[in-house]
């Protein structure tokens, strides 16, 4: 188990455009998205972006299952039930008109929540390990935990959906406790 350091807004590798992953996927590779899983479940985390580790490459982690904090805290089942899912080079095919508006955190900008509108639906396409393409729709928290994570992949953050002065507070208390 290796886990790796979290990044802490602000920090420009967190803004960086990835790269798409090439297959078969190297060792390198393998052996990030391990960390990253690792690092999602140490922190603990709902979903885990590359660039949240450093690692400038279009590949996410996300356990929309495992966050429901009764299952993660179950004593005859230490660590939960798990359903980790790999996304690599995601794109967005389609996003509904219709919008929903969840409250949102993210490992990079620890101890902050703020309501996030965004569609409420989506469909992607992604590739697994093994190279495999993928196709399909969600909706509720998954909907809104892809669209979160995939973000990072653009080097973009939740709190850029907010008001310009929320966000300078936010940096702001992000310098003052992370420095
Ligand atoms: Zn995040």
């Amino acid at each position: 188990m290796a886990v790796r350091e979290i990044l802490i807004h602000p920090d420009d590798r967190l803004r960086e455009i990835c790269k798409p992953v090439s297959f078969p996927l190297s060792d390198d590779v393998k052996q990030i998205i391990k960390d990253m899983a690792d690092t999602m479940y140490d922190a603990p985390g709902v979903g885990l972006a590359a660039p949240q580790i450093g690692v400038s490459l279009q590949i996410a982690v996300t356990d929309t299952v495992w966050r429901s904090s009764e299952v993660r805290h179950d004593p005859d089942n230490p660590g939960g039930s798990r359903e980790l899912k790999v996304w690599i080079n995601p794109e967005f095919l389609w996003k509904s008109d219709e919008m929903a508006t969840w409250e949102e955190g993210c490992l990079s900008v620890p101890e902050t929540f703020a309501d996030v509108t965004r569609p409420a639906a989506v469909r992607l396409r992604w590739f697994d390990m093994e190279g495999e393409a993928h196709e399909q729709d969600f909706d509720g928290f998954p909907a809104v935990a892809l669209q979160h994570e995939f973000d990072h992949l653009l080097g973009k953050l939740f709190i850029d959906y907010l008001s310009p002065l929320k966000r300078k507070m936010i940096t702001k208390k992000m310098k003052k406790l992370y420095k």
